[in-house]
Order: C-alpha cells, then sequence, then structure tokens
C-alpha cells in the first residue's frame, strides 16, 4: 500500500460507510459487498472483479486498526492541499520544508544509497510505517571493513575485543537531506525523482543509476555545510566482536549481519576483520600448529634426556630427548597447539638446537678436550670427500 494510495483512494466510499463507522458496521458493508461482486457470482465480468478488488483492499486498510489510522492521518495531512514539513532542523528552521504534493506523490522513489534521509525516508517517518511504493525494494546494508590488533594468545584461544568503527549516519545539521538549513534539495528533473535512468537496448530496458543526482533522486542546490551536502555524517560507535580461537595473522573475518544496517527492511552487511596478530617472545605459527626453538646441551643432545618445554598455557611438559638427537630434528607434542575451526587441536613442533657455549674454561674445558682426544677417529665430514679431515689437533 503506498501512500499515493493512502491519498487518491477514498476507502470509505468504497466501502459506502460514514469516516466515523464503526468497525462491526464496516464488516457488514463489506460482506455485503463481497458477496455482491464475488468474482464467483460474477463471471467473466471484469467490472465486478474490479469493484471486488477495490472494496477488498479498502476492507484490508479499515479493518485493521492501526491502519486504518494511518490512512485518516494521511488524508487529513493532504486534505489542505499544502504540506509543510516539520521545521525542526538546528540552527534553521524558520524556512521549514514545503513541497509540491504531486511533486512527493510521484517521485518520492529516490533510490539508490543516498536515499536514507531523502524526502521518501521523511514521509515513510511521519506515516508511521505506511510503507512507500512498492517499488523500493529491500536493500542490504553495507559490509564494513576494519582492523583489529590482538595478542598472540588471544589469536589462539579466540578473544572479544572492543571496535570502535566509524559508519555513515544521516547527517544531523540538515537530518540527512543534504541542503542547506532553511533550504530544500529539489526532485532530480532528468530522472524525475527516481533516482535511475533506463536506456533502451535491442529491445531491453537498461536502468542505471541517474549521473545528474548519482542515483539520488534528488538534487542540492545549497549543500548543507556540515557534510557538505552528502547528506551523511560519520558517527563513531563500539562494538564488541568475537575474534575466534585460532585466527591467523593476516586473516580476514567476516561476522554475518554486523556491518551497516539494512535499508527498508533488508538484512544488514557483513563485518570485515582484518586481523593483525603480535608476534609471541616464545612460540611461532605455523598454521594449527605453534613452533618452539628448544635449546639443548651438547650432552644432552648426545646423550639424551628429559628436558621441561613451556606450553602457551603457562605450564610446562616434559619431552623425552632420546639419545643421538641432532640439532635441527623436530620433536612433536600431540595437541598443544592452536584449535582448529573444527574444535581439533594442532601440535606443539618442538625443534631442537644445540646450543654453543660462546666460552669454555676450566673442568669443562678440559672435559672437552679430553673429549676431543676421544674421538679424534671419526670424521664428521668424511662425507664431504677426503681431504677435510678433522686438523685442529695438529
Ligand atoms: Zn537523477
Ligand atoms: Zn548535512
Amino acid at each position: 500500500m503506498s501512500t499515493r494510495d493512502y491519498i487518491e483512494k477514498d476507502y470509505y466510499k468504497s466501502l459506502g460507510v460514514p469516516k466515523n463507522a464503526t468497525a462491526p458496521e464496516i464488516k457488514k458493508a463489506y460482506r455485503k459487498l463481497a458477496r455482491q461482486y464475488h468474482p464467483d457470482a460474477n463471471k467473466n465480468d471484469a467490472k465486478a472483479e474490479e469493484k471486488f478488488k477495490e472494496i477488498s483492499e479498502a476492507y484490508d486498510v479499515l479493518s485493521d486498526e492501526k491502519r486504518r489510522k494511518e490512512y485518516d492521518e494521511a488524508r487529513s495531512l493532504f486534505a489542505g492541499g499544502g504540506f509543510r514539513m516539520p521545521s525542526g532542523t538546528p540552527g534553521g528552521g524558520q524556512g521549514g520544508f514545503t513541497f509540491d504534493i504531486g511533486d512527493i506523490l510521484g517521485n518520492a522513489r529516490a533510490g539508490g544509497a543516498g536515499a536514507a534521509g531523502g524526502i521518501g525516508d521523511l514521509l515513510g517517518g511521519l506515516f508511521g510505517g505506511a510503507r512507500r511504493s512498492t517499488t523500493q525494494q529491500p536493500r542490504r546494508g553495507a559490509d564494513i571493513e576494519t582492523e583489529a590488533t590482538i595478542s598472540f594468545d588471544d589469536a589462539v584461544n579466540g578473544v572479544t575485543v572492543p571496535l570502535r568503527m566509524a559508519s555513515p549516519q544521516p547527517c544531523g545539521a540538515c537530518r540527512g537531506t543534504g541542503a542547506k538549513a532553511g533550504t530544500t534539495p529539489r526532485v532530480c528533473p532528468t530522472c524525475n525523482g527516481t533516482g535511475t535512468t533506463s536506456r533502451g537496448a535491442g529491445g531491453f530496458a537498461i536502468s542505471e543509476p541517474c549521473r545528474d543526482c548519482r542515483g539520488r533522486g534528488l538534487i542540492v542546490d545549497d549543500p548543507c555545510p556540515v557534510c557538505h551536502g552528502s547528506g551523511r555524517a560519520m558517527s563513531e560507535r563500539t562494538m564488541q566482536v568475537r575474534i575466534p580461537a585460532g585466527v591467523d595473522d593476516g586473516q580476514r573475518i567476516r561476522l554475518k549481519g554486523k556491518g551497516s544496517p539494512g535499508e527498508r527492511g533488508g538484512v544488514a552487511g557483513d563485518l570485515l576483520v582484518l586481523v593483525h596478530v603480535k608476534p609471541h617472545a616464545v612460540f611461532g605459527r605455523s598454521g594449527g600448529n605453534l613452533t618452539l626453538t628448544l635449546p639443548v646441551t651438547f650432552p644432552e643432545a648426545a646423550l639424551g634426556a628429559e628436558v621441561k618445554v613451556p606450553t602457551l598455557d603457562g605450564k610446562t611438559v616434559t619431552l623425552k630427548l632420546p639419545a643421538g638427537t641432532t640439532s635441527g630434528r623436530v620433536l612433536r607434542v600431540r595437541g598443544k597447539g592452536v584449535t582448529r575451526k573444527d574444535g581439533t587441536k594442532g601440535d606443539l613442533l618442538v625443534t631442537v638446537e644445540v646450543a654453543v657455549p660462546r666460552k669454555v674454561s676450566g673442568k669443562a674445558k678440559e672435559a672437552l678436550e679430553a673429549y676431543r682426544a676421544a674421538t679424534s677417529g671419526e670424521d664428521p665430514r668424511a662425507h664431504l670427500g677426503a681431504r677435510t679431515a678433522n686438523r685442529a689437533g695438529e
């Protein structure tokens, strides 16, 4: 049901009842007429069919208390033939808004993103739910992109972060019209306020956003100084956003329905969060696995040892180092990694690194020299060729 329908159609007259008719009176009148003009009783009678539709439409509105009230209000508002918008514009107000009714009703289908806060919306608001023309399709809200920097631990465990986001809202100074206080935007003559123009192409009409008004349907001659005519203002809001466990640096998270609100009942857009993860002093990440470099002494690597290894949750696990563990060997601690999407856990991958002391002295030095003497027959580079034999002892 459009505003135009409300103004143009006299539902009381259709049902033949006075404006102050009670609900039972309306019902009675409708039943009588419905029987009279029902298509079953008037086969192939186009006029009867038309009349039947008319009384059905009238009854739809008048039988619903809320809609009847809206209808009555709309008609009384427009009854005088002139129509004044409320002049509550901050800083202005003396001028008010006066529109030509014919233009509004015929052309208030301002489409496109700029429609929010345009004439159409003002009308929609006035009628408290009386919808505008049915050609106004629901519009999905825009996606919003933002970034979040979180700690390594939070990336592994998941975290809820407050995100401050700037999103466009109707400008408060001009109430979204984009026109300077006291002036009004005029309906775009190119597209007659529809916001779209169509051109024929081989029997098809292609419609595209109007270039003169950029799809807004309205042209502002005297732009609002606050929003420079855009009708939009950025407003900040803080939103609590849940970052799921296992997110990786550089990953984009899509939170459905957390973006810009939809228009005309459309669904909200999504919120896309680009996540930056701060590096950890000890641990690294490799997909679902955590990585850790574990320095061990030469005796630990050569003779084998039990070594305590830290885990991300602040605890330790004891890792059994087999005798003869080479530097660079990767040992796996199962289930101490990152929680994956499917709920399973990755592993902790421990890379063994034999630590070499910068300085050796005293008994340690003696022991190492004794060790060298004891192993002088071994050549770790034998496979590289004969000339590389250990000559340090000579
Ligand atoms: Zn236009
Ligand atoms: Zn403004």
